[in-house]
């Protein structure tokens, strides 16, 4: 993933933080500019660039005289900069369980639209909801076929029509159908064009009018940069954008200038489409993203995570447990085997700190899910007691674990220190009281 090489690039500056002996203004000058060259290479606007360098250096100002430490003053700073940069002040729209949700996909032919209809009807449907397609798009020959397609692929029920040519009809008629069947969500994919025109902007206005959605999703196809910007107005302005999903992050240099161009425009992003795949959809929030972004681990995102991956039958015992501070090696091997029966991987495993970065890029995730199979080979090694933390590990214990699930005494020693450091970040968070709030999240 393009964005991971971002992110690594702003890591190596920060990381400087870290071995320097002092922290002073020319140091922290030096660090900010090689963040701003590494946000430029991502196509960032320039004006967003110059507002985090003086915003970081003006902290730094204020507090250099305190008896702060100024490493974590920098790298917290850099990471609120970056998290308003991505973030709209408007929030994104939130279906209603139980009720019928119209949601129209609107923007540019070639954007990814009709294959992020699917993403998003298979992300709600691994939830739970009850979900159907509608193919409103008459323009594009083959259009219908590429959604019935998709939609058998996913099991979701479709409408679509191969002769009717009105796309306001076939909205109208595939949204009455499926309200009438009771289905929670109802994705409606319009026609795109090569470029943005009066008859797209009319067919839009029309089928909005016929359909009144409950929310209309912009998607948009983050290679041309900020330029973004542009884009993601004019559609603002012709019909009433609630959402947006920007796609292709797997592919294009120029992502971060899309994230944050969009941002400006007030539109919140909500998810992002990172492959071709119907999973490589993942939910966009800002801060998160940056943190995993910095392999800074998100904990919002792992309880997110336990939400959509664990068994329904088990959640609220887990998420209990965690809103307590505790998370047992028991509770790893639990997420461990959720994820790896969903493979849902790359989300659950950058949402813990550390472990983020380096499974962050597509390319690993093969040796990841290795590697977490390891760790369970591990952890059926071990007693009872051991996994519920009530045993005691000691070196010998780690010896005959190490041999009895054929790796080693040092994969042994990094399965308990990966376990280690999540506890203690699940223990902090419940001890700041954060635990309660976001724990209410999942009530
Ligand atoms: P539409 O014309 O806007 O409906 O676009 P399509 O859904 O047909 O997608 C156009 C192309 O983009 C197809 O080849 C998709 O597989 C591809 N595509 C869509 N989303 C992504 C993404 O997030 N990453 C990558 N690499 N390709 C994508």
């Amino acid at each position: 993933m393009v964005l991971a090489e971002l992110g690594k690039s702003i890591n190596a500056a920060l990381q400087k933080l870290n071995k320097a002996p002092v922290v002073d203004e020319a140091l922290v000058d030096q660090i900010l500019g090689e963040i701003a060259m590494a946000l430029l290479k991502a196509d960032v606007n320039a004006k967003f660039i110059k507002k985090l360098r003086e915003d970081v250096k003006m902290e730094f100002k204020l507090c250099q005289e305190e008896n702060v430490n100024h490493q974590k003053l920098i790298q917290k700073s850099v990471v609120d900069g970056l998290t308003r940069m991505l973030e709209s002040d408007r929030k994104p729209f939130q279906p209603k369980k139980g009720k019928q949700n119209v949601i129209m996909f609107v923007g540019l032919q070639g954007s990814g639209k009709t294959t992020t209809c699917t993403k998003y009807a298979y992300y709600y449907q691994k939830k739970g909801w009850k979900v159907a397609l509608v193919c409103a798009d008459t323009f594009r020959a083959g259009a219908f076929d590429q959604l019935k397609q998709n939609a058998t692929k996913v099991r979701v029920p479709f409408y679509g029509s191969y002769t009717e040519a009105d796309p306001v009809q076939i909205a109208q008629e595939g949204v009455n159908v499926f309200k009438k069947e009771a289905f929670e969500i109802i994705i409606v994919d319009t026609s795109g064009r090569h470029k943005q025109e009066n008859d797209l902007f009319e067919e839009m206005k029309q089928v909005e009018a016929a359909v009144k959605p409950d929310d209309i999703v912009f998607v948009m196809d983050s290679s041309i940069g900020q330029a973004c910007f542009d884009q993601a107005l004019a559609f603002k302005k012709a019909v009433n954008v609630g959402s947006v999903i920007i796609t292709k992050l797997d592919g294009h240099a120029k992502g971060g200038g899309a994230l944050s161009a969009v941002a400006a425009t007030e539109s919140p992003i909500v998810f992002i489409g990172e492959g071709e795949h119907f999973d490589d959809l993942e939910s966009f929030e800002a801060s998160s993203f940056v943190r995993r972004l910095l392999g800074l681990g998100d904990i919002n995102k792992l309880f997110q995570s336990v939400k959509d991956v664990v068994n329904m039958r088990d959640q609220p015992q887990l998420i209990q447990k965690l809103k307590e501070g505790k998370f047992s090696i028991r509770d790893l091997q639990t997420q461990f085997n959720s994820v790896l029966k969903l493979g849902s991987l790359n989300q659950f495993m950058s949402a813990i700190p550390g472990m983020g970065s380096s499974v962050l890029s597509k390319g690993n995730e093969k040796e990841s899910i290795k590697r977490i199979q390891r760790f369970l080979c591990i952890m059926n090694s071990m007693t009872s007691e051991e996994l519920d933390g009530e045993g005691n590990l000691n070196f010998c214990r780690i010896v005959r674990i190490a041999k009895g699930s054929g790796t080693s005494i040092e994969e042994v020693h990094i399965l308990l220190d990966e376990h280690k450091k999540l506890s203690k970040v699940v223990g902090n968070l419940a001890k700041t009281n954060l635990g309660g709030k976001r724990g209410n999240e999942f009530d």
